[in-house]
């Protein structure tokens, strides 16, 4: 296994569309291999997920996190090929993302929050499941990478774009405002 170089933004390889992968390929070795780097990669930078063009293999694979188990074990998905189906346009999350490939800051962004998934697994089977809330959130950002998209793409409001440091001192990173806009009450 190797730890793999991650992209930056600025690399081209963050902006194409990858590649569909042969479902046939995927019990390989090559695509066997890129997905076990890919896990030491995203364990080593403590990654919630990883899209294969960040260590410049532009091929539609991701590893998804953001869900855990009984256990509170985190757990992770493999998707390839993925499909997004937004099941509900008007119910949307917000939070601060941040990208290996875009190291040290983070941004305000809005998505979806209830979403269909349809990719095949690590061993070829395809499947198809919905997630909402924060998982919905990761596998979003991450099967944006395969189009070329990255967050900061996403970000509507540009005062909440900023450095992580500054981003825990200054801003409330679950979300709320930290100016009090009057009573909650409602
Ligand atoms: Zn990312």
């Amino acid at each position: 296994m190797s730890i793999l170089k991650v992209a930056r933004m600025g690399h081209p390889v963050l902006r194409q569309k990858c590649q569909v992968i042969n479902p046939l390929t995927i019990k390989g070795s090559e695509i066997q291999r890129l997905i076990r780097d890919m896990f030491e990669t995203m364990a080593e930078y403590s990654g919630v997920g990883l899209a294969a063009p960040q260590v410049h293999k532009p091929v539609r694979l991701v590893i998804a996190g953001g869900d855990a188990d009984e256990e509170g074990q985190p757990t992770y998905r493999v998707l390839i090929n993925p499909e997004i189906t937004v099941l509900n346009d008007e119910d949307r999350l917000g939070m601060y993302e941040g990208c290996l490939s875009v190291p040290g800051l983070r941004g305000w962004v809005e998505r979806p929050a209830h979403i269909k998934v349809k990719a095949y697994n690590e061993k070829a089977q395809l499947q198809e499941f919905e997630l909402e809330g924060f998982p919905a959130i990761v596998m979003q950002h991450e099967c944006d990478h395969l189009d070329g998209v990255l967050y900061v793409d996403r970000i509507e409001d540009t005062t909440r774009f900023a450095f992580e440091d500054e981003a825990d001192r200054y801003l409330d990173l679950t979300g709320e405002e930290l100016e009090d806009e009057g009573t909650d009450d409602d």
